[in-house]
């Protein structure tokens, strides 16, 4: 559905409405988005939230559409929104940007600047973990520099080739970008039983970039004494995370060394399909699994939802707390309980977890447990 066959628009709600674009993406885009809105509408009926979703065409379905994989309109029309709800993306089949081939998810950070990529990962009761013990992390990863091109850069790539047989690629770490990031991961670790925060880093080799990170977040973890601080090196941080993840509370890391963790950490919990995440600024927040489009499952009926429905679930606790609402924080642990709850029986469970229920039909037992959840009064913890 296009925004011109969208019902509500963002602008014409009433006003504690929560107002969502909806961006379903490529792959398996289309199917996670749908289920997670079988969600939403179950845990809006259920705490007395009126939803309003519009849909816009991004990535290839767009740029057939429009001649872009992400239309100029979609930045114009984010004011007139809560939030965004947006599937995975398959840049890699995008053509150059010159022909239309604009990564969507990374337009979304650099122009919203959603510096804060919050990444769980945590094992679920009754869900064997791959690495036999049980641990529950929150991966704080710098969204808006780092070693990606198609952000580092006020105008053209932070990729280049001076040869056809040298290719270059800049990393941008700043102090103001570090700093954030940084007290971001305190703020949260604060807010956590353990109080704990690790910086990933590489300032043996990379002494200027990821020694400046590093100072910024020295000097941020000395405004929180009541949160433990530690590093340590992204290389030996991948091998003591396989060999025991619950040493780790709150990860804070720069922009790729902070994606290939979070795989890492995901997969560690259960499944890529598990991972939830939030892209969030001072002002916005987007819900983003943490995968990408998984072209290799994609029309199937078989990816597992629960890491974009549990992201929708993060984006209601942080709209949430913005607005001071109790009842979407509510509505936001509401979602998590609801698909660890599901998860509990090995027949809940989709393909990547070892099950064959497909991703229609998991969202509706989330969205089963959500209103069997109303049953029980008001015991939302
Ligand atoms: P990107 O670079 O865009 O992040 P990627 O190369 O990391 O993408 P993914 O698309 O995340 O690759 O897929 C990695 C593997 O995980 C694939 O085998 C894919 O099928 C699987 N996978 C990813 N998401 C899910 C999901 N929601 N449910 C089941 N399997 C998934």
């Amino acid at each position: 559905m296009t925004a011109e066959e969208a019902a509500p628009s963002g602008s014409a709600a009433p006003p504690d409405t929560v107002r969502l674009m909806v961006l379903e993406g490529d792959g398996i885009g289309p199917e996670i988005v749908a289920a997670t809105l079988r969600v939403l509408a179950a845990v809006g009926e259920r705490f007395g939230i009126d939803l309003a979703f519009e849909h816009h065409l991004i990535g290839l379905a767009a740029l057939a559409a429009h001649g872009s994989t992400f239309p100029g309109h979609i930045i114009g029309a984010v004011a007139n929104f809560d939030g965004i709800v947006l599937g995975p993306v398959d840049h890699q089949r995008y053509p150059t940007p010159e022909l239309g081939g604009l990564n969507p998810s990374g337009q979304l950070r650099k122009q919203l600047d959603l510096y804060a990529n919050i990444r769980p990962a945590r094992t679920l009761p009754g869900l064997p973990p791959p690495c036999g013990r049980s641990f529950d992390l929150l991966i704080v990863r710098e969204n808006t520099e780092g070693f990606y091109a198609d952000r580092s850069m006020f105008v053209g790539s932070g990729e280049f080739m001076p040869t056809p047989d040298v290719a270059l690629s800049l990393r941008k770490i700043t102090r103001d970008g570090s700093t954030r990031i940084a007290r971001s991961a305190f703020e949260l670790a604060g807010r956590r039983a353990r109080r704990k925060v690790t910086a990933v880093h590489k300032a043996n080799v990379l002494r200027v970039t990821d020694g400046l990170f590093l100072e910024c977040v020295r000097e941020v973890a000395e405004e929180y004494p009541e949160v433990e601080y530690e590093e340590q090196l992204v290389d030996a941080m991948t091998a003591l995370l396989v060999r025991d993840p619950s040493r780790f509370d709150v990860i804070v890391t720069t922009n790729m060394f902070g994606d290939i963790l979070s795989d890492l950490a995901s997969e560690l919990s259960g499944s890529l399909g598990l991972a939830a995440s939030l892209n969030s600024g001072r002002e916005f927040a987007i819900a983003q699994a943490q995968h990408g489009s998984a072209p290799d499952i994609a029309g199937e009926g078989v990816a597992n939802p629960a890491s974009l429905i549990g992201s929708a679930g993060m984006l209601l606790a942080w709209i949430g707390e913005r607005r001071e609402d109790q009842r979407l924080i509510d509505a936001g642990a509401a979602i998590s309980r609801a698909i660890a709850d599901v998860l509990r029986l090995p027949q809940h469970r989709t393909r990547d977890l070892g099950g064959d229920v497909g991703t229609a039909a998991f969202a509706d037992l989330v969205a089963d447990a959500l209103r069997s959840d109303a049953s029980k009064g008001e015991d939302v913890a």
